[in-house]
């Protein structure tokens, strides 16, 4: 593509203001690197409208003009898809300051928000109606609704309530060729035809401009009751996640794992947090139940899992939270892991998800065939294995170069992924293709459903100018 013409960029600036527009390089900055500085984008405009008619007009000026658009939430996704590519030609839509929260139906249980609502917000106004908004990630104070709808996000909640697609009964969304798809029905029940939210939903802005949505909401427990248990092994954690549910009665809400190496490393980063036991073990899981009932019963059935875990040699050592603030800090252990990663130096990031009773396998096979590759790497795997899905993040060897470690990303992807394959598992668990992965990714999906992805890219957006070269290769 070629540079954006002069008069294209003022023609798109009168539409929102110059409030609405951001063309000076220092202020341009934070919206064009990605969180962890693996890509640097570069783009000669930042648009940041304020309603549906504004990135409708937006849009209609980009499509009649071949201006390729990247949508912009909080910038937090981890697969570069919120990044504008290295050339230029391409105008980032930032949909921040559209972050009204519509409406509010505690009745209906939905409440209607704009997609630049922080998820954090819409959390807290939830909570204000006396209602549970049950998505929950470790970038909640930063990520938005449109991000979270665009990525599918998973998240610490997702064994209770689903992930964002189960989360959404409507939405609203501009077409790359301007038109403005009204779908914010707040109906549980509505088979008129190809359900079709279901297209932008975890298509990463490659289908069109998410603008709203008509979100779920549920009772806000009345009992939460958070434990911290230490395991012998993976496969402890599988069967005690079996136990845990069959005993609450399904209210395991969050089910999560970590290596004793992931405690160490976030007890390094927060100076609050501390180990909850006085011996070392070599794997841990939090156990979150919640309940819409008080009085008891939850405290319970979460001791009584913890008992029977422990008569079977699952559980070495258990805490359970006995408070709010005991809970947070519990949480922390495990949310701390994202950030403290830093501390070890360079480290190869793989989101994926296997069947939960193979994920003990996977973790011993993908280490024996990495310390082939690489002697004395170190294994991280960490996080929702209650849904079968692990942050599989191998770190450099102690002491090693980062930077040359960080070059074979690829060669420690292939590995990786080509295991997870075998197993049956998706190389992508919550996190999407961005540019990180949308080549890869034609290895392990049949011909079937790459012409299906290309033809749906093909048929709605046949000029290719929402967020060219992500998810799908150009
Ligand atoms: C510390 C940390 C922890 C995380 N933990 C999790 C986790 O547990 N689970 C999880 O799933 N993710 C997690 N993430 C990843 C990230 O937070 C999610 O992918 C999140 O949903 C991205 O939202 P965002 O608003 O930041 O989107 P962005 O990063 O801005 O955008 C993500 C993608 O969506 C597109 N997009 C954004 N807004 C729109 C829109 N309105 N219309 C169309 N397309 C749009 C962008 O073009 C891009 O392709 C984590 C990230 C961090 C930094």
């Amino acid at each position: 593509m070629n540079e954006i013409a002069r008069g294209t960029i003022e023609r798109l600036i009168a539409v929102v203001g110059p409030q609405g527009a951001i063309t000076d390089p220092d202020d341009m900055a934070p919206y064009l690197v990605e969180w962890r500085d693996k890509w640097r984008g570069k783009s000669a405009l930042v648009l940041r409208p304020s309603s549906t008619a504004e990135v409708a007009e937006i849009v209609r000026i980009c499509a009649e003009t071949g201006t390729a658009i990247v949508p912009q939430g909080g910038n937090t996704g981890l697969v570069g898809g919120s990044i504008p590519f290295e050339g230029g030609d391409e105008i980032v839509l930032s949909l921040g300051r559209m972050n009204r929260v519509r409406a509010v139906d505690p009745l209906n249980d939905t409440i209607t928000v704009e997609a630049g609502c922080v998820l954090a917000d819409v959390q807290a106004a939830a909570d204000e109606a006396g209602r549970l908004f049950p998505m929950r990630i470790a970038s909640e104070g930063t990520c938005q609704i449109g991000g979270n709808l665009s990525t599918n996000a998973g998240g610490t909640a997702v064994l209770r309530y689903g992930n964002m697609r189960d989360l959404v009964l409507g939405l609203e969304v501009v077409l790359p060729d301007g038109r403005v798809w009204n779908g914010l029905r707040g109906l549980r029940k509505d088979n008129t035809g190809y359900d079709l939210k279901h297209l932008f939903i975890g298509a990463e802005g490659t289908l069109g401009v998410i603008t709203a949505a008509v979100l779920k909401l549920y009772p806000r427990p009345a009992d939460r009751q958070v434990a911290f248990a230490a395991i012998p092994n993976p496969e402890a954690a599988v069967e005690l996640l079996s136990l845990a549910k069959d005993v609450s009665g399904g209210q395991v809400t969050g089910f999560e794992i970590l290596p004793r190496l992931g405690l160490e490393l976030v007890m390094k980063s927060l100076p609050d947090a501390r180990d909850p036991f006085g011996d070392l073990h070599p794997w841990y899981v939090l156990i979150e139940m919640s309940s819409g009932e008080g009085g008891g019963a939850l405290r319970e059935a979460m001791e009584t899992a913890l008992a029977r875990g422990y008569e079977k040699e699952l559980v070495a050592d258990a805490t359970i939270a006995e408070s709010e603030a005991q809970a947070q800090q519990l949480w922390a252990l495990r949310e701390g892991l994202s950030e403290s990663q830093k501390l070890a130096g360079g480290s190869i990031k793989h989101d994926v998800s296997i069947p939960v009773p193979k994920m003990p396998a996977f973790i011993a096979r993908a280490d024996r065939a990495l310390e082939e590759v690489i002697p004395g790497f170190r294994s991280l795997a960490f996080g929702h294995i209650g849904d079968g899905n692990v942050h599989y993040n191998p770190l450099q060897p102690e002491g090693a170069d980062a930077e040359a470690y960080l070059a074979r990303w690829q060669e420690v992807a292939d590995v990786v992924h080509g295991i997870v394959h075998e197993m049956g598992g998706s190389i992508s668990a919550e996190h999407g293709l961005g540019r990180l992965k949308r080549d890869e990714v034609r290895r392990y999906k049949s011909e079937v459903e790459l012409e299906l992805m290309a033809s749906i890219k093909r048929m709605l957006d046949p000029d290719n100018i929402m967020n060219p070269g992500k998810v799908i290769s150009p």
